[in-house]
This record gives C-alpha cells, sequence and structure tokens, in this order.
C-alpha cells in the first residue's frame, strides 16, 4: 500500500478552527493546510498556494488522528455472544476458538472493514491489528485481506502477522487445529514483511511480528520471531501479563513470571510492545522502563474479561512509554477509540485527560516506531480529525475543550477524519463504503459463523 494511492490531489484547507491541539498549546481561532499528505501550515489568515478544498472550522476542534496500537479485527464478527458474556480470558477463549475455526478470507476482510470503519468515525486514523488464527487450509491470504480493507477505507495500517503454535497436547490453550507449524509461521511472515512493509515516512502501512500470547506459541518460535524482525527492521509485540491465570501458567510451564520469561528470551526493548501488563510488580515495571519496552493499555478489554487493572499511574512515573488500545471487538464489543479514552479517564481518575489523549496519540505513535504521526505540526502526517462542539453534550464544558470531548458528549462520532490528506469521513459519514450494505453483510457472515460452530443467535 503505497502513499500515491491515497494521496489527495487538491490541498485542504481547514479555515477559522475554534480550537487546535498541537503539542504545545492549544491554539484559537486559526487555519491548518494540507498539501499533499503533510501539514503545510497552521496559521491565521492562510492564503493557500493552490486552488484547495476549504473546510469550514468555526465551532470545531482539531485533534491528531487518534493512535489505536492493539486490536483484533476479525472479533468484530463475534462480539456481545451471550454464552461467554460473563466469563474470564481463558473459559472466553475456548469458546471463541471454536467460532473462530470457520473463519474465512470474506470474513477476515468484511470484519476489517467493519473495525476501520468504526474507528475511523471515533477518530482514529492509524491503527494496528493483531491476527494470529490461521485456520489451516483457508488462510494463506488474511493479512492481505485486512491489507486490501485498510487501503479501501483509507485508514493507516500497522498489520502485525500474529501466530500460534502451541496446541493443547503441547499444553497450550488453543486446539491443535487452528496451531500452525513453525516453519509455515516464519515463511508466511517473510512473505507479508516483504510484500507490505514500507518503511518510509509517512508509509501508509508498516508490518510487525506478533506471537499470540505465552500460552499459544513455544520458546522457539517467541526467539526465531524476533530474530527475524530484527534482521528484516521489523517491529514485535504480543499479549503479557494479561490475567492470574496467565501468571499461574507460566510460573507452571516455565518457572517463571510472565516478564521474566520474556526477559530470558530477549524479548525486551524500544522495539517490542506488551498489551494488557495487568500485572506487574514494582521490579517488572522498572524493567520495562529501563529497556524502553511499551506497554498498551486496553482498559475496557481488562475491564470486560475481568482481567484487574493495569498500575498505569505506577508506570507512568517510571517513564514506561504507553499507548492506548480497544483490543478485539470480542472482549470490547466495540472499536470506539474516543470511548476508549474516556474509558481510560474514569478507570484512573488520578491521570490527567491531556496525559490520556498523549497514550493515544504522540505515545501511541511511538510504540508504533513511528515520528511522523500523532502530533499537529508542518510536516508531520495530514492525520487530522474535526469535532463539532457546538452540540447539547458539550455545553457549558468549554472551559477544557480538550477533556471535553474525552469526557463530555452523548456520541464518539467525529465530524470529519482526513487521513494521509484525504478525507475519509464527512459530516459524520463514511466516506469510502456504504455503511448500511456493510452492516448487513457483517450479520450475515456473523451468522454464518455462529451456526457452523452450532451457536444460536436471537435472529434464527
Ligand atoms: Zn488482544
Amino acid at each position: 500500500m503505497e502513499n500515491r494511492l491515497s494521496k489527495s490531489d487538491v490541498p485542504i484547507l481547514i479555515k477559522n478552527v475554534s480550537f487546535i491541539v498541537t503539542p504545545k498549546a492549544m491554539i484559537e481561532d486559526c487555519d491548518i493546510y494540507i498539501e499533499g499528505v503533510e501539514i503545510k501550515s497552521i496559521s491565521h489568515n492562510i492564503e493557500p498556494s493552490l486552488p484547495s478544498r476549504v473546510i469550514d472550522g468555526r465551532g470545531k476542534i482539531v485533534i491528531p488522528g487518534l493512535v489505536n496500537t492493539h486490536h483484533h479485527l476479525y472479533q468484530t464478527l463475534t462480539r456481545n455472544i451471550p454464552l461467554i458474556q460473563n466469563k474470564g480470558l481463558f473459559e472466553w477463549l475456548n469458546v471463541l476458538y471454536n467460532i473462530w475455526q470457520g473463519l474465512n478470507p470474506e470474513a477476515i476482510y468484511t470484519s476489517a472493514l467493519v473495525g476501520f470503519a468504526e474507528l475511523l468515525l471515533t477518530g482514529c486514523t492509524t491503527t494496528s491489528d493483531h491476527l494470529y488464527v490461521f485456520p489451516p487450509g483457508i488462510s494463506d491470504d488474511f493479512i492481505d485481506e485486512e491489507v486490501r480493507a485498510a487501503a479501501k477505507m483509507g485508514i493507516r495500517f500497522h498489520p502485525l502477522r500474529g501466530s500460534m503454535s502451541r496446541g493443547r497436547s503441547e499444553g497450550g490453550l488453543p486446539p491443535d487445529n487452528l496451531v500452525e507449524s513453525e516453519d509455515s509461521i516464519i515463511k508466511e511472515s517473510e512473505r507479508i514483511i516483504s510484500k507490505f512493509h514500507n518503511p518510509n515516512r509517512l508509509s501508509m502501512c508498516r508490518v510487525g511480528l506478533a506471537p499470540c500470547s505465552p500460552f499459544s506459541v513455544t520458546e522457539r518460535l517467541l526467539k526465531d520471531t524476533l530474530l527475524l524482525a530484527r534482521d528484516k527492521g521489523v517491529r514485535c509485540h504480543t499479549h503479557l501479563a494479561e490475567t492470574i491465570d496467565e501468571e499461574n501458567y507460566c510460573k507452571k510451564i516455565y518457572g517463571m513470571r510472565p516478564v521474566e520469561y520474556m526477559e530470558k528470551l530477549g524479548w525486551l526493548g524500544e522495539d517490542i510492545s506488551f498489551a494488557h501488563c495487568v500485572w506487574l510488580n514494582d521490579e517488572e515495571i522498572k524493567l520495562l522502563s529501563e529497556t524502553e519496552t511499551g506497554v498498551v493499555h486496553c482498559p475496557t478489554s481488562n475491564l470486560r474479561l475481568g482481567s484487574g487493572i493495569a498500575s498505569i499511574d505506577e508506570m507512568l512515573k517510571a517513564e514506561v512509554r504507553i499507548g492506548l488500545g480497544v483490543d478485539g471487538s470480542a472482549s470490547n464489543d466495540s472499536s470506539d477509540m474516543l470511548g476508549e479514552l474516556r474509558q481510560a479517564s474514569l478507570l484512573h481518575n488520578n491521570i490527567p485527560t491531556k496525559k490520556i489523549f498523549e497514550m493515544a496519540t504522540s505515545a501511541g505513535a511511538a510504540i508504533l516506531g513511528r515520528d511522523d504521526i500523532g502530533t499537529i505540526e508542518p510536516g508531520k502526517a495530514a492525520d487530522l480529525v474535526l469535532i463539532d462542539l457546538r452540540k447539547i453534550g458539550y455545553a457549558g464544558a468549554m472551559r477544557d475543550p480538550l477533556s471535553a470531548i474525552v469526557l463530555c458528549g452523548d456520541s464518539h462520532i467525529v465530524d470529519t477524519t482526513i487521513v494521509n490528506g484525504v478525507v475519509v469521513v464527512e459530516d459524520g459519514k463514511l466516506v469510502n463504503i456504504d455503511e448500511e450494505k456493510l452492516f448487513e453483510e457483517a450479520n450475515r457472515i456473523s451468522r454464518e459463523l455462529l451456526k457452523k460452530a452450532k451457536i444460536g443467535c436471537l435472529s434464527d
């Protein structure tokens, strides 16, 4: 996916913006000029050098596009399943593995469209995705399908080639028929990197590698994946220290705690991030800080599965690098990015909203190894989100407009989303897809998946 595929032909002038959130300050009553894929200037009364599309910024706040650093897009088709509504991670996974065996390329493509749609509508312009389920014989093009969906929707995308190689007969959690051979995982990872990874500045697609978790892959795969990633210059990610069950599993199988295990395998560093990190002790927090290892906080998922509450305040004090993730829709039931900021703010009431906002913008970008997105500055990617503040839900909240869009309001659907200089959400509607048709298609495929797994729906 090259930049040229979504390059804007016409420059954009966002005129008379009421509030612009920049790294140093909130700028009032100002213009933003976008030329090509970059922010060109932020100033008063800009006279564009080229004929431009003008967007009215009056009454609106412009924020940098939000960055989502943990997701499982395929789960958008298997959310809100009553049977597992109140289960913990391991029980929840065991039911879902059975359903996910039925995934096919059509389901992957459609689920990705749904996830991207929700993200773009709620202010997210860059997302990673951790896809780790590859049913044998049908899954060769799964990542290809996701990349195709990202290009259609116009979102900046970091697909993570996930993996599971330790089945039940080897002491792992996933069923044996859902794990892959380690040789084919490495081969596929190499293929995906060479086909889709674009390391250039303002790239629309960067690949990473992401074995699923300590209880679903072997030590050898973790080591080989890291070797390959460092050889190819891509980043690594996995789930870690999510639940007490995982901690007990690691102690029983490996004789150590999850972070200790990763340290033993060399899995720490600036190019690595862990989703969750709920069950950390003080020494582990210090270790993540010293090694600059990233953490992705997923508050809704942690609450939904009863996994626990991550010590984000302690991690911030220790200067751990932290991003924010909606996590898969099977454990969030939503890909509402602005909603995730609200959730994080409510869960950690001692952390200022500005800090939470940083986690979902510049800090999240850094977790993905990027300094070209996440802030509004000339030369940065033209990834911008406009939110109309002239709504009843924001009335009386204008002393702090940034906190208002996180804490107040009655909807998280934004007014305009611009990615790479292209408008992809306009007047709160997706530009590149028919939302109603996508809704119907997603429901049809979701029903088929549940039927295959012999799980009934109310609509059957
Ligand atoms: Zn996850």
